[in-house]
């Protein structure tokens, strides 16, 4: 497919603006010699017709969770409700700037207290900020208040993280980042933590362990209690990754099973998009010996009043200017109070039987690990389902079949990981399409593996370099080269 650039002659778009009637050597005196261009920008020479067909093309080569489904482990890439989304774009929220005095802003404080009452009310924890803005965010918020925490108390010797081999890989860069250093725990043969290890580990130099709860195999751990139990009578503390709480959304509570911090995706869970970059909020839930330090400003209610407090003594600070993602807040705010306790619950019904259901059906075809009770997501391997045949082969020759792939390739501990989160908005008639396109793929891998190996052969385009592209990309057109293959 052609650049907009290779549609029309590159010029000054004679025809398309009006002649410039600012004289030249007047711009480039008002504006300041080093800010003025001294050549004319390279716009195509293209009609609005041509811009508007080149463009519509584009936005037709997107897929996305409006298309069909997106089983991308982990992300959960689910439907989010349109009414939230118009809600979020209602002026009165859209346009307040943050600057604004509290007296002009009453509605968006008081969304963001009651919407922080909620999350304290589904977490079972006393308190949450809603400044971090993507799940990482919150860990690394999450492992600054640990620091915190024992540098209040004098205790600097606990400078370990500990960090299951089924994490999910954001949480030790958080770890690291906040620099502490990392400790891996192995996983038993049941796909949860092993315990006697993790004794084995326990001392006065750890800060605390980071579990992601259920853990990136989709598997919820049942000794919780005996590891939060074990941890805090180390004097560590325990930080849950909850970006994928749609598994237990409504049913368990982080607070009753020893969690000391814990962070939402409300960019996941409740109702914003995950992916695509977009904006994300990754609220953290605290417990009490943690609300103190929590980043500044609180959004605080005196009288009937709502009001900004930064007068915090043990807070660490600021995480990000002023209070977050404040719109995908909102977003998850509607999303809450549109589904209530029931509709909370039933998110995470379905999320899990829908996982289950494909599950039980795939592992006929595709090799299951762990194979036990999952909850919102599992992980196939594609080892074993034809020589040479490879999980990235699968995911490529899903894309001919118009279906986005799942996440591959991870966790680290499946190998050939095919990461399959169906989500909780799929019906049944999708979730059988695509079993069934995964079968008819598994299929294909043993009768006509080249059809694999080929994938895509019916995208825009064919296999990339993965590694070049994420290494050396080209963010602008290479006029120079091309200027030959200009029309
Ligand atoms: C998505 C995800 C994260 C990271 O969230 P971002 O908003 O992408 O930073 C962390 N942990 C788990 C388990 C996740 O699924």
């Amino acid at each position: 497919m052609r650049t907009i650039f290779e549609q029309g002659p590159s010029g000054a778009a004679e025809g398309i603006f009006p002649a410039c009637d600012v004289p030249a050597q007047g711009a480039a005196a008002w504006l300041g010699r080093d800010l003025a261009r001294s050549e004319a920008p390279r716009i195509p020479n293209v009609s609005e017709t041509t811009v508007a067909r080149h463009y519509t093309r584009l936005s037709k080569l997107n897929y996305g969770v409006d298309d069909g489904i997106y089983p991308l482990g982990s992300c959960t890439m689910k439907y989010n409700p349109k009414l939230n989304e118009d809600v979020a774009a209602l002026p009165g929220f859209a346009d307040a700037h943050p600057g604004a005095e509290e007296v002009h802003v009453q509605g968006c404080l008081e969304f963001l207290y009651e919407l922080t009452r909620l999350l304290e009310g589904i977490a079972g924890l006393p308190g949450v900020t809603l400044q971090p803005v993507a799940g990482a965010h919150g860990e690394l918020t999450g492992m600054f208040l640990f620091r915190k925490h024992f540098e209040l108390r004098g205790d600097t010797g606990r400078q370990r993280i500990l960090l299951p081999d089924s994490a999910h890989g954001t949480n030790p860069a958080s770890a690291a980042v906040a620099g502490f250093s990392v400790t891996q725990i192995p996983s038993n043969a049941c796909g949860t933590v092993d315990l006697e290890a993790l004794r084995a580990e326990l001392d006065d130099t750890v800060a605390g362990i980071m579990l992601t709860v259920p853990n990136t195999l989709g598997i919820f751990e049942t000794d919780i209690l005996e590891i939060t139990r074990a941890v805090h009578d180390a004097g560590g503390l325990c930080y849950f990754d909850g970006a994928n709480l749609n598994s237990f959304l409504g049913r368990a509570r982080p607070g009753d099973m020893g969690a000391d911090a814990f962070h939402f995706n409300l960019h996941k869970t409740l109702s914003t998009p995950h992916g695509g970059g977009g904006p994300g909020a990754g609220a953290v839930a605290v417990s009490e010996r943690l609300v103190d330090l929590l980043p500044v400003p609180r959004v605080v209610k005196r009288g009937d009043r709502y009001a900004l407090d930064w007068d915090r003594p043990k807070s660490i600070g600021s995480v990000h200017s002023f209070y977050g993602n404040v719109l995908v807040a909102l977003k998850a705010y509607a999303y809450i109070l549109q589904l209530g306790d029931e509709g909370l619950r039933a998110v995470s019904d379905n999320a899990v039987l829908n996982a289950n259901y494909l599950q039980e059906r795939l592992k006929r075809t595709y090799a299951l690990p762990y194979d036990r009770l999952c909850k919102h997501e599992f992980v196939l391997t594609s080892e074993g389902l034809a020589d040479g045949v490879t999980t990235l082969d699968v995911a490529k020759r899903l894309i001919d079949y118009g279906v986005h792939p799942p996440t591959v390739y991870f966790p680290l501990i499946v190998h050939e990981a095919l990461m399959i989160e169906p989500t909780e908005t799929e019906s049944k008639e999708e979730l059988d399409r695509f079993a069934e396109i995964l079968e008819r793929i598994a299929a294909e891998a043993r009768e006509h593996p080249d059809r694999l190996h080929e994938a895509p052969t019916r995208a825009p385009v064919r296999r990339l370099d993965q590694t070049a592209a994420a290494r050396n990309p080209v963010f602008t057109f290479p006029f120079e080269e091309n200027a030959a293959s200009a029309p």
